[in-house]
């Protein structure tokens, strides 16, 4: 008998796609998901959304923000997080700054979006014990970081969640194609980036091509990174003990017992 854990709807893969900054061509990746039936996970700075705030990226195109209202009404169905008030560096801040940073952004986006805020991304690159400490402080679920695993694993430690792979990395069509061909036990594939980038680089054909695939995948489930952090952590509560199997979560959990497929409910238990 081989008892593997699955994701929801028992598929072997789950997939993840987070982008960052609230930029106006996120409404050309939203199209997109909504398109293929995926969910993303977007992190916003609330105060840069609410100024304004617009820059030039190093080719010329200003890079502009989703005012607050037009957000409001485009992430429907998507999670979003937190990505600080300002999108500040992180190894300039004091811990007042940091909790403020985190803490507000939370707050302005529960207002604007009308439902809990529980997951953060990091601005730019620089975590500590320290921040990651202000991250639970705030009440966040998970903590997503700069550093990419190059992995299909869950997370070690989901207040330094390292993201899978940064879009405009090189190694970008062969870890699509790896995850794709991964066998390994909850496997779990994330793609992280900007959507300005896309533009910035005139290909939005090579994402959009990586997305079908995936969508496409009849072993796949599209998640958003709170669903992940939320299913992993109800996962740790399934308990096997004299060939019992419980599940002391309260969500749904999904596992392959040889091939079968079997889902457990919160609170039920079945003799294996
Ligand atoms: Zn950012």
């Amino acid at each position: 008998m081989t008892l593997t854990k699955c994701w929801p709807g028992g598929k072997t893969r789950a997939f993840n796609l987070t982008y960052d900054d609230g930029v106006v061509q996120d409404i050309g990746m939203v199209e997109l998901l909504n398109e293929l039936g995926l969910k993303g996970t977007f992190n916003l700075n609330s105060q840069l959304m609410a100024e304004d705030f617009r820059w030039q990226h190093p080719c010329g195109m200003w890079v502009c923000r989703l005012g607050p209202e037009q957000a409001a009404a485009l992430y429907e169905g998507h999670e979003v997080a937190c990505h600080t008030l300002t999108h500040p560096d992180f190894s300039a801040l004091s811990r007042e700054a940091m909790l403020w940073e985190m803490g507000e952004d939370k707050r302005r986006l529960e207002a604007l979006f009308g439902r809990e805020i529980r997951g953060f991304a990091l601005p730019f690159h620089h975590w500590s014990n320290l921040a990651r400490s202000c991250a639970i402080e705030c009440g966040f679920s998970y903590a997503r970081i700069s550093e990419e695993s190059g992995a299909y694993r869950p997370p070690e430690d989901y207040y330094s969640w390292k993201a899978g792979i940064f879009h405009l990395n090189e190694g970008l069509d062969d870890y699509v194609e790896g995850f794709l061909q991964c066998e390994n036990e909850m496997a779990l594939g994330q793609i992280v980036g900007h959507s300005y980038d896309l533009d910035a680089i005139g290909d939005w054909e090579t994402m959009a091509g990586h997305l079908r695939r995936i969508s496409e995948d009849s072993d796949t489930v599209s998640m958003t990174n709170l669903e992940l952090a939320d299913y992993l952590r109800a996962m740790e509560q399934a308990v096997l003990s004299d060939g019992r199997l419980e599940n002391r979560s309260s969500l749904p959990l999904w596992f392959r017992l040889n091939t079968e497929r079997i889902c457990l409910l919160p609170g039920e238990s079945r003799q294996l």
